[in-house]
């Protein structure tokens, strides 16, 4: 099984793979930048080269980056959607120097403009950007749908995948907490809803998986993450997706509400309920 957490880059890419070993992950997941800002850090050869040589020797693999949440290419505004766009291009070039290729982001929020508005920035955007020569796979993020965000149904996520001319190089990254507060029940059908994804989208889209519990309801479309064992999310659930064959190759990344310990606890737990 790939399983790691959300890590902190702030002290350089080697000391989070330092962290990410020390914790039991053989993955981790890293903002690229500040995450409610847009400042990045400066890309250090010595320091890539050490994180290169751990996924060079397997013990950390399929790395994900994570776009900032200011990155909103749905955005009514122009500067904000001129500032979404040179992120994403400078991210896409920036990862294109580390060892990871799989990028996250947040579709967006369409900021009143309605969600057929909202894609159609999306879809330019990446229409834009992206030139089909990308090593990376870029993942769409399943959404809780709070306030005019984007991407929390498999039909606005197929529109926008339909929309871009090289959409191969998109895929899916799962997120158990926005799932559920969207109002898909993976609790009590984890299959039907995988059957979903499946026939609308293609379950070999699906490149990464956040492991997160939530605070709120079924159907809240709210995004309020939980540790594994607290939430309103069964345990039951994590222990059948993380023994899904398919997904076998995939990355599972916690983003719960922990410290390294924490974290260290839950990993060590979900590699208990792992058959692999
Ligand atoms: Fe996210
Ligand atoms: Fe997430
Ligand atoms: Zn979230």
């Amino acid at each position: 099984m790939i399983i790691g957490s959300h890590i902190s880059i702030a002290k350089g890419y080697p000391k989070a793979a330092k962290d990410a070993l020390s914790i039991g992950a053989n993955t981790f997941q890293f903002f690229t930048r500040n995450p409610r800002g847009g400042k990045a850090r400066k890309l250090d050869p010595i320091e890539i080269d050490k994180l290169r040589l751990h996924v060079e020797n397997g013990d950390l693999v399929n790395l994900l980056a994570h776009a900032p949440y200011t990155m909103n290419l749905a955005s009514k505004n122009e500067s904000t959607l001129e500032f979404g766009r040179m992120i994403l291009k400078e991210d896409i070039k920036r990862l294109s120097m580390l060892p990871c290729n799989l990028y996250v982001f947040h579709p967006g929020s369409h900021t009143g403009q309605g969600i057929d508005e909202g894609i159609n920035k999306i879809v330019d955007a990446l229409n834009a950007i992206l030139t089909g020569d990308e090593e990376l796979s870029i993942l769409l993020e399943t959404m809780s749908g709070k306030g005019t965000e984007i991407g929390s149904t498999f039909e606005e996520l197929k529109m926008i995948i339909d929309g871009v001319n090289f959409s191969d190089r998109l895929g899916v990254c799962l997120d158990t907490c926005h799932l559920y507060s969207a109002g898909y029940d993976i609790v009590n059908n984890l299959e039907g809803v995988l059957t979903k994804f499946d026939k609308k989208i293609g379950l070999n889209k699906i490149k990464a998986i956040h492991l997160n519990n939530s605070k709120t309801d079924f159907n809240s479309h709210k995004d309020r993450h939980d540790k594994i064992k607290e939430g309103t999310i069964d345990i039951k659930l994590f222990e059948n997706i993380i023994n899904i064959e398919s997904f076998k190759n995939v990355p599972f990344i916690l983003e719960t509400p922990n410290e390294l310990e924490g974290y260290t606890a839950e990993i060590k737990m979900l590699r208990s309920l792992s058959d692999s």
